[in-house]
C-alpha cells in the first residue's frame, strides 16, 4: 500500500513565538486516520522547537531545503547533517519558489537528491509545469524533463526514500487549484512515466503528493482520485484547523 501523506510547507511565515502558537495548536488537532502520515516544515530557525514539541504527538518535521555539500564556505547554508543532528530526516527539494528564485535548476536538484540520499534522509521532490508549458500544451513535456534530469539518476532501492510532489507552479498561492482531474491525468502519467524507467513495483509504491492551493473545500475531491497519494499544502497549512481538515479528507 502507498503512504498517504500530508504535508505543510510553511515557506518564511511564522517567527519563534507564532510557531509555538501554530505547533501547540496543531497538538490539539484531531487526526483521523493513522494511516495518514502528518509533516510540517517550519522555517530552519524554528525546526528544533518542531522537532521538541511534536515528539510524542503523530506529526513528523521536515526542513524546506538544503545545501548540497556537506559543509563549509557556504555562508547562509544549511546541511544535511545540521538537519540530521536536529532531528529531522525529510527535506522537501525542488519547490518552484526554490527554483524561481534562486536559481536551483535540475543538474543543482540532482546533486541535492544524492546527498539528501546519502545522509539516509527522505525526499518530498518537488516539480510541475508554469502557466505558459500547460496552455502551449507542453505540460507533459515540462514534467517528465524535470523528473528524468533531477531524479531519475537514483537507483530503484532509492525510491524508497522519495515522495513526489506535482505542483503546478500556476495553482501555488493563486488560489486557483488543478481540477481532480487535471490532477489525476498528471499523476497517472507520472506514473506511467515511472514504470517505464524503474518498473511497476517501483512505479506503484511511490507516493505523489499533489500541491497547488489545496484547502478544506476541495481537497476531499482530490484526494480522492486514485493516483493522488496526498498533498502539499502551503497557505492552508498556516492554520492548524484547516490543516488537519485537509489530513482529514482521505
Ligand atoms: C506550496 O507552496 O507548496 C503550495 C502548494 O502552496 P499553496 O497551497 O499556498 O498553493
Amino acid at each position: 500500500m502507498r503512504r498517504k501523506i500530508v504535508a505543510g510547507n510553511w515557506k518564511m511565515n511564522k517567527n519563534l513565538s507564532e510557531t509555538t502558537v501554530l505547533l501547540e495548536d496543531l497538538k490539539k488537532q484531531e487526526f483521523k486516520d493513522e494511516a495518514v502520515e502528518v509533516i510540517v516544515t517550519p522555517p530552519f530557525t524554528n525546526l528544533s522547537l518542531a522537532v521538541t514539541t511534536l515528539k510524542d504527538s503523530k506529526i513528523n518535521v521536515a526542513a524546506q531545503n538544503m545545501h548540497q555539500n556537506a559543509n563549509g564556505a557556504f555562508t547562509g547554508e544549511i546541511s544535511a547533517d545540521m538537519l540530521k543532528n536536529t532531528g529531522v530526516e525529510t527535506v522537501i527539494l525542488g519547490h518552484s519558489e526554490r527554483r524561481a528564485y534562486f536559481g536551483e535548476n535540475d543538474a543543482l536538484l540532482a546533486e541535492k537528491v544524492d546527498t539528501a540520499l546519502k545522509n539516509n534522509m527522505e525526499i518530498i521532490f518537488c516539480f510541475g509545469e508554469e502557466l505558459e508549458d500547460r496552455k502551449g500544451g507542453k505540460h507533459f513535456e515540462v514534467v517528465e524533463s524535470q523528473l528524468k534530469n533531477g531524479i531519475f539518476h537514483v537507483n530503484d532501492e532509492n525510491w524508497k526514500h522519495i515522495v513526489l510532489a506535482y505542483e503546478p507552479v500556476w495553482a501555488i498561492g493563486t488560489g486557483e487549484t488543478a481540477s481532480p482531474e487535471q490532477a489525476q491525468e498528471m499523476h497517472a502519467f507520472i506514473r506511467k512515466t515511472i514504470k517505464e524507467t524503474f518498473g511497476e513495483n517501483t512505479a506503484a509504491s511511490v507516493s505523489i503528493l499533489y500541491g497547488g492551493s489545496v484547502k478544506p473545500a476541495n481537497a476531499s475531491e482530490i484526494f480522492a482520485k486514485p493516483d493522488v497519494d496526498g498533498g502539499l499544502i502551503g497557505g492552508a497549512a498556516l492554520d492548524a484547523g484547516n490543516f488537519s481538515a485537509i489530513a482529514n479528507s482521505f
